[in-house]
């Protein structure tokens, strides 16, 4: 079972626990929702291929981007890779995850440089692993970038559409301090627009 997948399990189990809690002490739904992980709310969504889910958080001179993609639409299979041909097409994915500037353009008047990106490949690296249960697995890529014209920043171009053929659409969740958004960036589009 992946990191992810016990993550999920440690949540429904907690959730489980406190829903039976609710039931005996009568604990509001809101007070349950605000118990649940902020990620969840965030970037947590439907698995579906073709679909990436992506969180951003604007913050003083800080943008932080959080992708959640699922293995499918990265490689074309949900496991360790078998064959030379999906060892190779793992490792080329990896190389273009681990090049986060190749895979998202913010605007350049806001000077953003990428100052750190944490992968986690899911069953793409390392010994091989059996499937999770569900037979379903994502790869989360997190990027921090510091922007020294944050004003300036009104769009991030989403070249990983380039990088990944499979991509269809992205579903994105955007918190600044001018507010809160969602929007939906199509292959066609390419380009997420920031609340203004
Ligand atoms: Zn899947």
């Amino acid at each position: 079972m992946s990191t992810r997948a016990q993550a999920r399990t440690l949540v429904a189990m907690t959730l489980t626990g406190l829903m039976h809690w609710r039931r005996v002490a009568g604990l509001s739904s809101l007070a349950l929702l605000s118990l649940m992980p902020a990620h969840s709310a965030l970037a947590g969504g439907a698995h579906t291929h073709g679909v990436a889910h992506l969180s951003v958080t604007v913050e003083a001179t800080q943008l932080r981007l959080e992708f959640e993609l699922p293995l499918d639409t990265l490689v074309g299979f949900e496991r360790a890779p078998r064959t030379e041909a999906e060892r190779e097409s793992a490792r080329a994915a990896l190389a273009r995850l681990r090049e986060p500037s190749s895979l998202i353009k913010p605007d350049a008047g806001a000077q953003c440089r990428v100052i750190g990106s944490e992968l986690d490949p899911s069953l793409l690296e390392g010994p091989a692993r059996p499937a999770a249960a569900q037979g379903h697995a994502d790869a989360t890529l997190t990027v921090q970038l510091e922007c020294a014209q944050m004003a300036q920043l009104r769009t991030v171009e989403l070249l990983l559409f380039d990088a990944f053929r499979r991509l269809e659409r992205v579903e994105a969740q955007v918190v600044t301090p001018k507010g809160q958004a969602k929007a939906t960036v199509k292959r066609a589009a390419k380009t997420l627009r920031l609340p203004k």
